[in-house]
């Protein structure tokens, strides 16, 4: 298994625009197998989330795996979720901002209004149905991940342009903190 397996679809392919199907069979080896690529993809890339849309899967489904790095010095670490059929069952009303990005719509940083904790439902690798809430960083994270599999990118819910940055910029500003 190598990173050359998959290809992150980029902004502007039609089939990040899709909404994805439900997973089925989720412990045939078929699912199972592609759970394993993308798990050890994500790490390769360092990426603290990934759909199965992006790369090109049109599954409900996507991987959670925050840790710390240069970028986000305070993204909490967590072992990779496997999170299968996510809806979220409530959130806390009000919603704050925050910069992310997207290995699909790479150099751009965008401030991102989110709800900052939410209560999600999921079906595990394993078949289990699990509830689990999540705040801060990991419900951005949540978000952001659960809109891909509705055809949603992160640029779509910026407010204003002037919360966009090229990550050359981005880089800069963090950097000041
Ligand atoms: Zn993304």
């Amino acid at each position: 298994m190598s990173a050359e397996k998959f290809t992150i679809l980029q902004l502007g392919h039609p089939h990040l625009r899709l909404i994805a199907r439900n997973v089925e069979n989720i412990k045939s080896d078929n699912i199972q197998n592609f759970i394993d690529d993308l798990l050890h993809y994500v790490s390769e890339v360092n990426g603290m989330g990934i759909s199965a849309p992006q790369v090109d899967h049109s599954l409900r489904l996507f991987i959670m795996s925050s840790k710390p790095n240069t970028r986000y010095p305070h993204a909490p670490s967590m072992q990779p979720t496997v999170i299968i059929n996510p809806e979220i069952i409530s959130v806390a009303k009000k919603v704050e901002k925050d910069w992310e990005g997207c290995l699909s719509v790479p150099s751009i940083r965008a401030l991102v209004p989110r709800h900052p904790s939410i209560i999600a439902r999921y079906t595990t690798r394993n078949g289990e149905q699990v509830e689990a809430t999540y705040s801060g960083f990991l419900a951005r994270v949540f978000q952001h991940e659960l809109d891909h599999l509705n055809g949603i990118v992160f640029i779509d819910r910026v407010e204003d342009n002037h919360d966009m940055m090229a990550e050359q910029e981005w880089l800069k500003l963090i950097s000041q903190r």
